[in-house]
């Protein structure tokens, strides 16, 4: 919603991984079996990622979603920041319930070629329909499980959760209540984006 609304181009590491998966490259094979169980992947080859993004497409502002997620990342997005002259505007930190993440994860379904995301039901979307964007496959993520779901949360809580204090102190922070319905949260992002700009 943010790269449509506000042509601000959106990256995730995790859309990365799981495309590097897909194709099955060295990258893609190296991480599969930490996303499968819901781990975090080393930063090292994280922040390489970030880098190299934005090195080649960082000109014009850009927006991470599910990074940083660790102490180091964080540490090192500074540095690459520096480096490329582009200030931190923002950090948004929303807030999610484990129930309500948990709800959000039984209903997910994700375009496998754009990431478009959707919620089964919401607008008639059920798997095997097609991505309204780009006609791809609506599909369920395989981390989108219960048990993987666990790991995911207590990843967070002892390696992200530290994040908070660190933006705070940078004074980049804004937190914002995550189990509202999309367009409410959508409505304090924008808010915050147009703030910052
Ligand atoms: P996501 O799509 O953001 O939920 O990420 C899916 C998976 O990719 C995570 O469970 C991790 O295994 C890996 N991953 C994504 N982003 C990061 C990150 N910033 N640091 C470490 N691992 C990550």
């Amino acid at each position: 919603m943010i790269t449509r609304h506000f042509k601000i181009p959106v990256t995730s590491p995790g859309a990365i991984l799981r495309r590097e998966m897909e194709l099955e490259t060295l990258l893609g094979k190296e991480v599969a079996e930490k996303t499968k169980h819901g781990e975090l992947v080393s930063d090292k080859i994280i922040i390489e990622l970030i880098e190299d993004y934005v090195r080649l497409h960082g000109a014009h502002g850009f927006v991470f979603d599910g990074f940083p997620r660790t102490i180091p990342q964080a540490e090192a997005l500074q540095g690459i920041l520096q480096r490329h002259r582009t200030p931190l505007d923002l950090a948004i930190w929303l807030d999610v319930s484990a129930d309500t993440i948990s709800d959000r994860i039984s209903h997910r379904l994700q375009c496998q070629s754009c990431g478009f995301t959707t919620s089964e039901g919401s607008a008639g979307f059920s798997e095997r329909a097609v991505c309204p964007y780009c006609d791809g496959p609506l599909v369920r993520r395989s981390d989108d499980d219960a048990s993987v779901l666990q790991t995911r949360l207590s990843e967070f809580n002892g390696k992200t959760q530290p994040l908070g204090d660190f933006y705070e102190k940078l004074g980049a922070l804004r937190k914002l209540d995550g189990n509202r319905d999309r367009d409410a949260v959508f409505a304090d992002v924008s808010r915050l984006v147009e703030q910052a700009a």
